[in-house]
């Protein structure tokens, strides 16, 4: 069994074929797919959805840092009337993005920490989103944990060095598609990294892996993430979904 520990599925993308997307995942074994929140506008439907199939699909809530505006304080509000359901696997996605606006990055940090605060209130991980921020993303993780955080460092694609400071702060990596691109440096990066901290992850959308690059990517598609993990690692393509699954269920409790 596999989880895709991280895919946007109740996006219009998936609109057209919301059916084929569970009948292929089923096919390719996973059964399990976290859903990160974005903001207010995403929360209702990504909701929709597990209320739907509350088997395969488990919700998270946060607000993720791209959409940190004007009105965070507002939309951070609106967003922590949810942490009450019980089916909620995490706060996320959070964090720090850089790379598309630093307009609001006082904000975005800001917004990162409250929400950091609601993962302690309610003893859940979070998954946290970082892009031209990893270092800082860390250093705030490893200047608030106090023995209760723990979470995901989705979408990993840092060195070894900070890899290194993730794992000593009980922190584990979400490995994704980029770990299939040529060039990226992640694979040579995760050849070096235990089994311990790693969950696979689709980001679905985005950030298909070889050889559907550029495309739209699905959970099914998790299965070329592992079998390349899987290779640089030298093991059992069977260990590697065991493993990571382990990883998953314990860190999410699920
Ligand atoms: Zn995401």
């Amino acid at each position: 069994m596999i989880i895709d520990t991280h895919a946007h599925v109740y996006l219009e993308d998936f609109d057209e074929d919301a059916d084929l997307i569970i009948e292929r995942a089923a096919t390719e074994n996973i059964d399990q797919i976290l859903l990160p929140n974005i903001d207010m506008t995403s929360v209702e439907r990504l909701l929709g959805l597990c209320d739907k199939h509350p088997q395969l699909y488990k919700p998270m809530i946060g607000l993720h840092p791209c959409y940190v505006k004007e009105d965070y304080e507002q939309q951070l509000i609106q967003l922590k009337t949810y942490l009450n359901r019980e089916d909620l696997v995490a706060i996320g996605e959070i964090g720090i993005d850089l790379y598309w606006d630093k307009t609001f990055e006082k904000e975005q940090i800001l917004a990162y920490r409250t929400q950091i605060e609601w993962s302690k209130e309610k003893s859940l991980p979070f998954v946290i989103h970082s892009r031209e921020s990893l270092d800082l993303t860390i250093s705030i993780v490893e200047e608030m944990q106090d023995g209760r955080l723990s979470g995901v460092f989705h979408c990993f694609n840092g060195t070894v060095e900070q890899a290194q400071r993730i794992m000593d702060v009980g922190f584990y990596m979400g490995i994704g598609g980029v770990v299939t691109f040529k060039n990226a440096g992640v694979d040579k990066v995760v050849s070096q990294l235990p089994m311990e901290y790693l969950v696979v992850e689709t980001d679905a959308p985005y950030l298909s892996p070889v050889p559907f690059r550029g495309s739209r990517n699905e959970p099914s598609y998790v299965s070329k993430v592992i079998d390349k993990i899987a290779e640089v690692k030298e093991l059992d393509r069977a260990e590697v979904c065991k493993l990571t699954t382990e990883n998953a269920r314990k860190l999410f409790s699920i």
